[in-house]
């Protein structure tokens, strides 16, 4: 089947009839495919995204939006399983994962529901100002059509991310996903046109990075890029969007600490390191990929974490019991693999992993992978991965544990496992990063704030913030008594 893009409501051929392949990650054959969109296909998405903001999207209430973002929380759970086939089958993750991504995207258009009515019962903010000259208020208004760009580890999600408070806020939108995972956002795109929001709010036009992607930056009709991706892409959106100073934020990479004191229940704390480090194979953006375990425990801490690695059940997605899928392509996989070489060839020592798991030779399968004795000018170190690999590093006190983690130029997300609650928080609080975890890791809370300091982006997404990324504050000020300023002198009335 080959899949068209989705704009105004129904689902289009592209204008250059050509097509990518979608791959089955578990099994390396092509299952479907979608439309190859190039510009044309981007002109016609961002004028139906302009039409229909300005032909009445832009002036509905908050609570005419957060019916229609409730609505479609409801679609989402009535179309459960389809959604969680469509990523499993698309991106390879574990069924039960993509179950947990579906339920949470539904969760978050019903929070941005909720904040959509609270926009109308906040009204405009009041500015205190010193006399009684001047009244000022300011209304926030949707920043208009946003194009967004998102990856392929958690499409669903990412594509949430932005979509939902983005209507949430009266912004209309163009979604550009992920050429490795574009059908679940058709999946969801048909979704929600069977429910009541307003052709052309909301378009999907598929296709590669280069062309579509590039397309949807340079739009003059765009008026904000929501991306989420590599650091290197990243720094190419900023400085195309540059070209007519279009609002940009960006989500980038990570190459996210775990400290480890030597004061843990040792169980719970292994459990913690290979959840950051395994969980959606490794593609995490967040992913605690660096860990520092304190000299003491070292050994016994490496020991348990190895068995316990050995002991993740890796499959395809759809089989009972697996916990670990498939990387999401072959370019994915060979990237990984060749940070693995390198880690080998550097010296570092390989304490399990490094290859495909026993029995999986087709599809892009990795074992859970763990480098001991690595040292912080190590590629695998230094560079995000964004696979099952863990680097390990001892420390010996506080301050060196802390300095390790910030030598990075990325910060997204930083955790610390202590029993000493007061410890853990100093240590966050001098952690380098947008994103902290005490005695935990990798939980997303959907309505706190998301995304990095330093190389890994700039703007947050998620809660108020993700809400407020797609407003523009503006000034209404307004003079309260009789008269003028009198800065000049009338001339004499004629
Ligand atoms: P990527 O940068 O290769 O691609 C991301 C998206 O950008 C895709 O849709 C791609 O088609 C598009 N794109 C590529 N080149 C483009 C261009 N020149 N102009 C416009 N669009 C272009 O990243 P990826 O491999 O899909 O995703 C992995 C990366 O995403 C990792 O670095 C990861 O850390 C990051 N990520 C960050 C977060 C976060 O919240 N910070 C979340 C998920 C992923």
């Amino acid at each position: 089947m080959a899949r068209g893009h989705f704009i105004g409501n129904v689902f289009r051929q592209g204008q250059s009839n050509t097509y990518l392949d979608c791959i089955d990650p578990a099994t390396g054959e092509v299952f479907d495919s979608v439309a190859a969109g190039n510009a044309e296909d981007i002109d016609v998405a961002v004028k139906a995204a302009r039409q229909a903001f300005e032909g009445g999207w832009r002036s509905t209430t908050g609570s005419q939006r957060g019916t229609i973002l409730r609505e479609i929380a409801s679609s989402i759970v009535a179309n459960r399983d389809r959604l969680a086939e469509i990523e499993t089958r698309d991106n390879g993750k574990p069924l039960p994962e993509s179950y947990i991504d579906v339920d949470t995207i539904a969760q978050i258009f019903e929070m941005y529901a909720g904040m959509a009515e609270d926009l109308d019962k906040k009204g405009e903010e009041v500015v205190e100002l010193p006399g009684d000259a001047m009244k000022t208020t300011v209304a926030f208004r949707p920043i208009g059509v946003v194009g967004m760009i998102t990856p392929w580890n958690f499409p669903l999600e990412q594509f949430t991310w932005k979509v939902a408070p983005a209507l949430a806020a009266g912004c209309c939108a163009v979604v550009k996903p992920s050429e490795f995972t574009s059908l679940s956002s058709l999946e969801l795109a048909d979704i929600i046109a069977q429910t009541s929001l307003p052709a052309g709010v909301l378009n999907v036009v598929t296709g590669l990075g280069s062309e579509a992607g590039d397309a949807l930056v340079r739009h003059p009709g765009v008026n904000k890029i929501s991306f989420t991706g590599s650091t290197a892409t990243g720094k190419r959106i900023m400085s195309a969007a540059a070209e007519d100073l279009k609002r940009v934020s960006l989500e980038l990479g990570g190459k996210n600490p775990l400290i480890v004191f030597d004061d843990v229940d040792l169980d719970a704390a292994v459990q913690w390191v290979a959840f950051g480090a395994f969980v959606n194979q490794g593609q995490v953006c967040t992913a605690s990929s660096r860990l520092l375990v304190h000299q003491n425990i070292a050994d016994r801490f490496l020991k348990r974490l190895t068995e316990l690695a050995e002991g993740i059940r890796v499959g395809a997605g759809f089989v009972d019991g697996v916990k670990m899928g498939p990387l999401v392509s072959e370019t994915q996989f060979k990237k990984v693999m060749s940070y693995i070489e390198a880690g080998r060839n550097a010296g570092a020592a390989l304490l399990t992993g490094g290859d495909r798991p026993e029995g999986l030779d087709a599809g892009y399968f990795i074992a859970p992978t763990v480098f001991a004795n690595v040292t912080p000018d190590m590629a695998i170190w230094t560079e995000e991965i964004f696979g099952p690999v863990l680097s390990v590093m001892t420390f010996k006190d506080e301050d060196e544990a802390v300095r390790l983690s910030n030598d990075t130029p990325y910060g997204l997300a930083a955790a610390v496992l202590s029993k000493d609650r007061e410890r853990a928080e100093r240590v966050a609080d001098a952690l380098d990063a947008g994103i902290t975890w005490q005695n935990c890791s990798n939980m997303v809370v959907i309505q706190a704030p998301w995304g990095g300091v330093k190389k890994s982006g700039m703007g947050r997404e998620l809660g108020r913030w993700g809400l407020e990324s797609f407003l523009e504050p503006k000034q209404k000020t307004r003079w309260m008594v009789d008269g003028s300023l009198g800065w000049y002198a009338l001339p004499a009335a004629a």
